[in-house]
């Protein structure tokens, strides 16, 4: 890792070195109904519309690399044959310009199991391959708990990450592409004044944390409690709507359909994310449902992200987002349902 000094001045120049490939970045998009600015990803062309101070945003990344609804294969049909296509620009660069921690924690998490052995992506790991990321600081929000999570800080799955020192970014240098596409900008190297605010920032951030989740021996709690009456509550509250998992960065539970045009000549294969929350999630055919009830969807979501993934990759699905929690209706959100489990106050009525 190379550290160096980025005037803020010159961020216009990296992004107009990057701009050959498609750049998405986090911009504005209106407010919610107390005023509080939302944010998003989306495609920027223009420097001026990127909020690189964005808090959070209501979605996250992942769909440009897991979207909602892909196309996986179309199959052309004659009388004696059929043809089976893949063409989806699939292998096209794009550059993910100003991802928090988390959320570049969240996609190490989905490679782990889309890039892996067990269930191999090929879409995915196409994308994933043509990204170019650059991260960017943060100051939690009251309902982030990322690090609770060991999410905070990202280590690694990077190019460039940039830390706000005001007038200028502290940047951390991961891949020797990003070392090209600086060159020509004045960097320099870190003085000891820089070092000092960089640690200046890191303290602000970590006392900055409200929310958190008390995560030692939580898979044996969760073994424990797997019939405590607290799930019945929770998935009393819950509407079945599926929001939470529609924004996670690491939800990827999908269902794949196969449809034939009425007149025998075409078909396609799509995929669709899927939510464990919907009612139909574990409805098999024959019109068996495996988790009738909200509380069971609920309770499974949870076993999924803070044990079953614990147990597969000695670590959680969960980087603490708190996305789920800020969009829930029912305000469902994971601190308070861990606190509740473990018999512990709830962050809500703190
Ligand atoms: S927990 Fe909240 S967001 Fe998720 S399905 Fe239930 S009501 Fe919807
Ligand atoms: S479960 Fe909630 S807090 Fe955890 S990563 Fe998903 S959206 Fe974020």
């Amino acid at each position: 890792m190379l550290f160096k000094i980025l005037p803020k001045s010159e961020l216009a120049g990296l992004f107009a070195a990057l701009s050959e490939n498609d750049i998405i970045g986090p911009v504005h998009k209106g407010d919610n109904r107390a005023g509080t600015p939302l944010f998003d990803f989306a495609r920027v062309t223009d420097f001026d519309t990127l909020r690189l101070d964005f808090t959070s945003t209501v979605h996250s990344a992942k769909r440009f690399v897991l979207p909602y609804r892909e196309t996986l294969s179309t199959f052309r049909i004659t009388k004696d044959s059929w043809e089976k296509q893949v063409d989806f620009n699939i292998e096209r660069p794009f550059v993910l310009f100003g991802l928090h921690a988390c959320d570049i924690n969240a996609l190490n998490k989905l490679d782990k199991v889309l890039m892996g052995s067990v269930y191999p992506t090929p879409y995915y790991a196409a994308k994933r391959r043509n990204m170019f990321i650059i991260g960017i600081d943060c100051i939690p929000l009251s309902s982030c708990f990322c690090r609770s999570m060991g999410t905070d800080t990202a280590l690694t799955g990077f190019d460039l990450f940039l830390t706000d020192l005001g007038e200028r970014y502290f940047v951390e240098i991961r891949s020797a592409k990003a070392f090209q596409f600086l060159k020509g900008l004045s960097l320099s190297d870190p003085a000891d004044s820089d070092h000092d605010l960089y640690l200046d920032k890191n303290t602000a951030m970590n006392a900055a944390f409200v929310a958190h989740v008390e995560t030692s021996d939580l898979t044996k709690i969760l073994d424990l409690e797997f019939e405590s009456p607290v799930w019945k509550d929770w998935g009393a509250r819950c509407l079945s709507c599926g929001t939470c998992a529609n924004v996670c960065p690491t939800c990827y539970c999908y269902g794949v359909e196969e449809t034939v045009a009425l007149d025998l000549s075409s078909a396609r294969k799509e995929k669709q994310l899927h939510s464990c929350n919907l009612v139909d999630f574990a409805e098999v055919a024959g019109g068996h449902n495996f988790r009738p009830e909200s509380a069971s969807r609920l309770k499974y979501r949870y076993y999924h992200k803070h044990r079953g993934f614990v147990e597969a990759f000695e670590e959680s699905l969960c980087v603490g987002c708190g996305r789920c929690g800020r969009s829930c209706l029912a305000e469902i959100n994971v601190p308070d349902v861990i606190a509740s489990i473990r018999h512990e106050e709830m962050v809500s009525d703190r």
